[in-house]
């Protein structure tokens, strides 16, 4: 995504915008396994802190193409994610040593993540994927009480219930999180 890749001669002092919407699949890299995405918006600032060291800070805003994982109807999620990204100017190897004293500060401490950059530009896309696959849910849901698919039938129980009278395995309640450690114990009730 080229409008991500900003030349060092065009960061003054004082900082520039980046301002940029890119449809999710230009985010990719040749050869990464490109998640579905909507269109993301980019939104921040870049100052130059020192020589060679750059400050982006700013959001990744968009969201996350997939299925419920119960009911499998399409969804978006939405993602919103707040970065700060340090860019330093060098051949990675150099900053091996450096990265890894930074690995005996206190963890909780809220540091920016660090991105090495050769060249004359600094470009934003990579970054902006890794934030984007760390950031995905591991669980989609289309809501969190989403009543599933029925196991024999394959109704949607959220549209409609069907005749087949069983307790749906995906169900959420509490109750059927119960039966399934106690299955002596199952309550004979229906979902009516
Ligand atoms: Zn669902
Ligand atoms: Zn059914």
């Amino acid at each position: 995504m080229d409008a991500l890749r900003i030349p060092l001669s065009a960061i003054t002092d004082e900082g520039i915008v980046v301002e940029v919407t890119a449809p999710g699949e230009r985010l990719w890299p040749k050869g990464v396994k490109e998640m579905p995405l909507t269109a993301v918006r980019i939104a921040g600032d870049l100052v130059k802190l020192g020589d060679k060291d750059y400050l982006f800070r700013g959001r990744i805003v968009g969201a996350y193409r997939g299925r419920c994982d119960r009911c499998l109807a399409d969804l978006e999620s939405p993602f919103d994610l707040e970065t700060v990204w340090s860019f330093k100017q060098g051949v990675a190897k150099d900053f091996v040593a450096d990265l890894s004293d930074d690995a005996d500060t206190d963890p909780f401490e809220e540091s920016p993540s660090v991105f090495i950059f050769e060249g004359n530009d600094i470009d934003l896309t990579p970054s902006v994927c890794e934030e984007i696959v760390l950031a995905a849910p591991a669980k989609t849901l289309c809501r969190e009480d989403c009543a599933g698919l029925c196991a024999r039938c394959g109704a949607n129980l959220n549209i409609a219930s069907c005749s087949c009278g069983i307790e749906n395995e995906t169900g959420n309640s509490a109750l059927a999180g119960l039966a399934d450690l106690f299955p002596n114990l199952r309550p004979d009730v229906s979902k009516e």
